[in-house]
């Protein structure tokens, strides 16, 4: 017996482009079972609206959720991310798995409510803060699982191997000890985390090295031999974010990171770079041959003063790019992606420069979507059969989107759609938005204001 179900779109964004009276077809999986057009037979249930894939988020440590606006005073005569990281290593130092749980769950609903559909989990709060196991190995990881089943996100896990403070294997600070493992143990980790997920459909399992600074080239050798025997997910890897840690680069193997990346490990479509901000013309080129993507975070890195990535360049160069929140100071696909068209038009004085042959909002949601697929190894990023039912409804009733139609849709989302005009959303073939509001906004955010209150105290 099929418990297959049918829902009826106005207007949707299908591969080949937007098609009126749109039904698709879900499966008792969550699958996208079949697409139908023009079709007005069936009894399929009416969803007004224009429906387009739901963005995947590549990029994500939820616990800094908790922290977002609190680093925008000036500690010292130059502030930087290296002393941004100190609010952070504070805020980690007083993470819980229960505060970890509620903070998630609560920012995996703000995602759902923006149009986020699946989210990379970069997950290294292993520890407790003395760098001393938790009773139950994991407990922090599976904390994140059980936040993203909350909410009903599709899951990425990818913990994280931290090994050492920086170049030439530094020891850890006494701050990061709860990051650090070594390979056995980390492996372990992954083996479990993927051994308990395997039946669950919205979660995934891959791994991510946190930096070249906190992986040497032993662990990193051993790690990589170790996730190759398993045909382990998409890796990630923070590189070359900050021009210090390309200086240090330089200093200790005598390459940039990105150069020295592509010459010591085999990397491929499986690997998605995060950040990449200071890349060469050369290392630019060589991943778009490598086959990686590169997770770009604009509001974050723009928060942090990173720096801005060369995307013209990379698309040019047929590059794979995909988008994350990263540390949450914005929760929002449109804005990420109008920041880098911005970025991109403040840097060369011209318009529409991420522009393919029409549309600049529908060839950078294009991008990202598929481009995010790629990174979070999960089957997304169209409206297309055999593909995870990852809806967003966008409303055009909304005074954002009103008069609007086709691609102008994507455009005024992305460049002026204030107020958010997501109505509806489905995450792996289940309504978790509905009129605007997640199925347990009310629980989870009760959850999430007594985490901060204990957290203030
Ligand atoms: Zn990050």
């Amino acid at each position: 017996m099929s418990l297959r179900r049918h829902f009826r779109f106005d207007t949707a964004w299908l591969p080949e482009g937007w098609r009126e009276n749109v039904v698709i077809g879900i499966d008792d999986d969550g699958n996208i079972a079949s697409v139908q057009t023009g079709e007005s037979t069936t009894d399929a249930i009416a969803v007004a609206g224009a429906a387009i894939p739901g963005m995947p988020n590549v990029h994500s440590h939820a616990f800094q959720r908790a922290m977002a606006g609190l680093a925008e005073r000036r500690s010292g005569e130059h502030d930087s991310f290296w002393t941004w990281r100190e609010t952070m290593y504070e805020l980690a130092r007083r993470t819980t798995p229960e505060l970890l749980n509620a903070v998630a769950a609560q920012l995996y609903v703000e995602m759902l409510k923006a149009g986020y559909t699946a989210v990379c989990e970069f997950h290294y709060l292993h520890h407790q803060p003395d760098g001393s196991p938790y009773r139950e190995h994991g407990v922090m990881a599976h904390a994140v699982v059980d936040a993203a089943v909350a909410a009903g996100i599709g899951l990425t896990l990818l913990p994280t191997l931290y090994c050492t403070s920086d170049f030439g294997s530094q020891p850890p600070t006494a701050r990061q000890r709860q990051f650090v493992s070594d390979v056995p143990q980390f492996m372990d980790l992954c083996d479990d985390l993927r051994a308990r997920t395997q039946r669950q459909q919205q979660i995934g399992v891959g791994a991510a090295l946190h930096s070249l600074r906190a992986v040497p080239q032993p662990q990193l050798r051993e790690v990589l031999e170790s996730l190759h025997a398993r045909s382990a997910g998409p890796i990630h890897i923070h590189i070359a974010e900050q021009e210090r840690e390309v200086a240090e680069c330089l200093r200790h193997y005598g390459q940039r990171p990105i150069e020295w990346l592509l010459d010591h490990a085999t990397v491929d479509q499986h690997w998605c770079l995060v950040h990449a901000t200071h890349a060469t013309n050369t290392e630019l080129a060589g991943i778009a041959r490598s086959g990686a993507s590169v997770a770009l975070c604009p509001t974050t890195e723009a928060n942090l003063g990173d720096g801005i990535f060369d995307l013209p360049a990379f698309i040019a160069a047929n590059g794979v790019m995909a988008i994350g929140s990263d540390s949450h100071i914005s929760i929002s696909p449109p804005e990420e992606l109008r920041w880098l068209e911005y970025q991109s038009r403040l840097l060369r004085r011209e318009r529409n420069v991420l522009a393919g042959e029409g549309s600049t909002g529908a060839h950078l949601w294009r991008l990202a979507c598929t481009g995010g697929a790629q990174a979070s190894g999960r089957r997304v990023g169209a409206l297309r059969v055999g593909l995870r039912a990852d809806v967003v409804v966008l409303d055009l009733e909304s005074p954002a989107l009103l008069g609007r139609s086709n691609d102008s849709i994507l455009d005024t989302f992305i460049f002026s759609g204030q107020p958010n005009p997501v109505r509806d959303v489905m995450a792996g073939g289940r309504w978790v938005v509905q009129d605007g509001q997640h199925f347990a906004e009310i629980p989870i955010a009760a959850g999430y204001r007594r985490a901060m209150r204990a957290l203030q105290e």
